[in-house]
């Protein structure tokens, strides 16, 4: 018989009741008695939902308040020493971490990943979980941290399944995970070496769930998925005799990656049980269910946790089938991963087309899914045999639907040459063509592309699409905002103009919006931190432009000014990574449409007499496989995307490209190759240190490091951008570089924007006297 479980469910709820919860929480509108209400109500429910689907143990655990990462933090007992707790009562210390403390200055109390800021309590920092949209709170740990069973959540939240009548299935983030996820807050210390004093804490958490009649527990390793440092690796075996001692049965949960070099490591863990990735992975599970003892528990990750595609169920069975007959022991199926990434139900999707409506699943359909999988596994397809037909006839209409593939983006892929993705000369060339065209003072001004996104902005789009202003009242309102970011600019004296983007809520779904290929839910939201959720574009079919996206606004302002307007596109490999992607054509070939797309919109754009075009790609880095054998076929494709984006163009035409703050050194050779006349970067919150592996590498192309922080309302002086800018121009030769902030200024306000950008333009001037 097999067994059906989920390793973890959304917990912002159908409506995002945890979302509205949190922020009337935060803005002191009910108190914490009433917000650990709402979370007991949704964990109920969401266990019932797990119940319904006729799992065999509801999950307890993966429900926070803000992030998983953040409860382990209190569970385990290492509160980082710098926020000086005193009294305060458990949750309002969690959100003090998440959160921070505003300042006397009015810093923004979740001024999140605001490194450097110097009063307040801030923030920990946040980053991105693994390849994910998710953000978790990272743990610092110093030479001092200690370790100690400091909070009784968990079990509290144990007992309450169990009162309702459930089997409980808890799970833990591993210990070598949450060590290695952590990071050091001190010079020259290694976080590895709190392995020891960790696992203790961990022994007697799982004690504490045995005593509670808890028979399995998940412990979540996804680093297995990652390349690892030998001693980090050879740090499993012990760790996992040392807790197998006084433990529940294990359950070993990986996901997200191929288990590669560590696959024998993990099916030889002294654990009852293994879960592994068969979406990311599927090439594996024979290996693994060759090495897997007949006495461990084999769970295999067979709907995929990440996407939100309805599963080709006789695909599932063909895959699951071998493995049945292969494994002498036990087989559990689940979801690759956590149903964290994907949105809670298709129920509340009434306005979507119901053909493609027919071909998703969300986490409460997923659920339902490993029923049906559970059913005809077992032999038993009678029972199910409504589903199964419905899920094939669903798998086969998508499969042939003329609405995912077009046989005229097929042609365009096919006769692309192998010329079209590079400009007409090398950039030499394009350089001195383009000086004599722009005739730019030397360190020209410019900036990221949007400017504030007033209330007024806001309400006019929304009006607009509640259908309460008509099309030309809409444009009357986003022409006034254009002229006026146009007059703003002119007034400042910056050199290269933007429109502002009045016009776009998000700079993905404004595009996929008008792009063939997309459709959008009204509910699909996923959390990516805390309270925030994204609702991300689905991309299900053959992506093409049907007409301009952006001409008429930014030839409106450019023919307000005599200045260089500067046009301002999404990159494919950004609206790709920020969307949920087709899975029935490799990632390459879709990013590879889009940038076809693109191309149309940069051509016109041109042909509308703009010069100088922005194509943004801040999620290049995002999209790195979490291996590096992966790295080089990824960059290959998304570099190669880009410039086709870019390269339908004239020499004379200027091409530039944006990214927001990461690590660019392990990549300088194909950020060189992508090739953009300009790249601007953010770059001031490392204080510029960030621009050296650029000079190191003789980084060919003209630069823009970002000057100044946007994400704090404070004023950057004149003194401290002629600063950084000197910093700069040390490292880069000064006859590439251009001033400009570090991304774009939606979050900011005017009256802040207006101080800051006057004292970019002094600083530029400064700095030219210098030259
Ligand atoms: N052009 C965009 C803006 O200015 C870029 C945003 C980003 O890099 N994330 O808002
Ligand atoms: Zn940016």
């Amino acid at each position: 018989m097999t067994r059906t479980h989920t390793l973890g469910f959304p917990r912002i709820g159908a409506h995002r009741e945890l979302k509205f919860a949190l922020e009337k929480h935060w803005r002191g509108e009910i108190d914490a008695a009433s917000l650990e209400a709402v979370g007991a109500d949704l964990r109920a429910r969401h266990w019932q939902a797990q119940r319904d689907a006729g799992l065999d143990f509801v999950t307890v655990g993966d429900f926070a308040f803000y992030d998983h990462v953040a409860n382990h933090i209190q569970l385990l007992g290492c509160e980082p020493a710098r926020f000086d707790f005193a009294a305060e009562p458990e949750l309002a210390r969690y959100f003090t971490m998440a959160r921070g403390v505003a300042d006397e200055a009015g810093q923004e109390g979740c001024a999140h990943g605001d490194h450097g800021h110097s009063h307040g309590t801030y923030a920990l920092e946040m980053t991105k979980w693994f390849d994910t949209n998710y953000h978790y709170l990272v743990p610092e740990f110093t030479a001092s941290t200690r370790f100690g069973l400091n909070s009784v959540r968990l079990f509290n939240e144990v007992a309450q399944a169990q009162k309702l009548g459930h089997k409980v299935k808890a799970v833990l983030l591993g210990p070598l995970s949450f060590l290695w996820l952590g990071k050091e807050k001190q010079a020259g210390f290694d976080r590895f070496s709190l392995l020891d004093a960790l696992l203790p804490v961990y022994e007697q958490v799982l004690a504490r769930l045995k005593a509670l009649g808890v028979e399995w527990v998940q412990v979540d390793e996804p680093i297995l998925g990652l390349d690892l440092p030998d001693a980090w690796r050879n740090a499993f075996e012990r760790s996992y005799w040392q807790l197998a001692r006084s433990a529940p049965k294990l359950l070993l949960a990986t996901y997200f990656s191929p288990l590669a070099d560590n696959l024998r490591l993990a099916c030889q863990l002294p654990v009852a049980g293994l879960h592994v990735d068969a979406v990311r992975a599927p090439d594996e599970l024979t290996g693994v269910a060759d090495w897997l003892p007949a006495h461990k528990v084999l769970s295999v990750g067979i709907v995929d946790g990440r996407n939100i595609w309805r599963a080709d169920p006789d695909a599932a069975l063909q895959r699951l089938q071998p493995v049945a007959d292969k494994h002498k022991g036990e087989l559990w199926i689940a979801p690759s991963c956590s149903l964290l990434h994907v949105p809670f139900s298709l129920g509340a999707e009434t306005k979507l087309d119901t053909e493609i409506k027919s071909w998703l699943a969300f986490a409460v359909e997923k659920l339902d899914e490993l029923r049906v999988l559970r059913a005809a596994l077992d032999g038993d397809g009678a029972s199910v045999e409504t589903e199964l037909a419905a899920a094939r006839k669903a798998a086969a209409a998508r499969r042939g639907s003329p609405r995912v593939h077009r046989a005229d983006v097929a042609l365009r892929l096919a006769r692309t040459l192998a010329s079209d993705d590079r400009r007409v000369s090398g950039f030499a060339q394009r350089q001195v063509e383009q000086r004599a065209r722009f005739a730019l003072p030397p360190l020209p001004t410019t900036t990221i592309g949007s400017f504030p996104q007033t209330a007024a902005i806001r309400a006019a789009r929304a009006a607009f699409r509640r259908g309460e202003l008509d099309a030309g009242g809409y444009r009357e309102k986003m022409q006034a905002e254009i002229a006026l970011a146009v007059r703003k600019q002119e007034e400042l004296g910056i050199d290269v103009l933007v429109h502002g983007e009045a016009e776009r809520n998000d700079m993905v779904e404004y595009f996929g919006e008008q792009l063939d290929g997309f459709v959008f839910t009204a509910n699909g939201w996923v959390q990516s931190y805390g309270s925030r959720c994204v609702k991300p574009p689905v991309i299900f079919g053959d992506v093409a432009r049907p007409k301009p996206m952006t001409v008429e606004w930014t030839a409106y302002a450019q023919s307000l000014t005599r200045l260089p307007m500067k046009g301002m596109l999404t990159g494919p490999i950004t609206i790709l990574q920020w969307s949920f992607v087709r899975d029935d054509q490799p990632r390459s070939v879709t990013t590879e449409q889009i940038a076809w797309a693109i191309r149309d919109e940069v051509v016109d754009l041109e042909k509308a007499g703009i010069g100088i075009i922005q194509i943004d790609e801040p999620a290049i880095r995002e999209g790195l496989p979490l291996r590096r054998a992966g790295w080089k076929n990824y960059l290959e494709g998304a570099t190669r995307s880009f410039r086709i984006s870019a390269s339908g163009v004239a020499d004379r035409t200027q091409i530039h490209t944006h990214m927001c703050y990461s690590e660019f050194n392990d990549i300088l050779p194909e950020i060189a190759a992508m090739d953009a006349d300009v790249i601007t970067i953010e770059t001031s919150r490392s204080d510029m240190e960030l621009l050296r592996g650029f000079g190191d590498f003789k980084y060919p192309n003209e630069i823009g490091p970002g000057v100044y922080d946007i994400h704090s309302p404070r004023v950057p002086t004149t003194e401290e951008m002629v600063r950084l800018m000197r910093k700069a121009a040390a490292v880069v030769p000064p006859v590439n570089l251009w001033v400009n902030p570090d991304c774009g200024l939606k979050t900011r306000g005017w009256p802040e924007t207006e101080a800051a950008l006057a004292n970019m333009v002094e600083a530029a001037r400064v700095l030219r006297g210098e030259l």
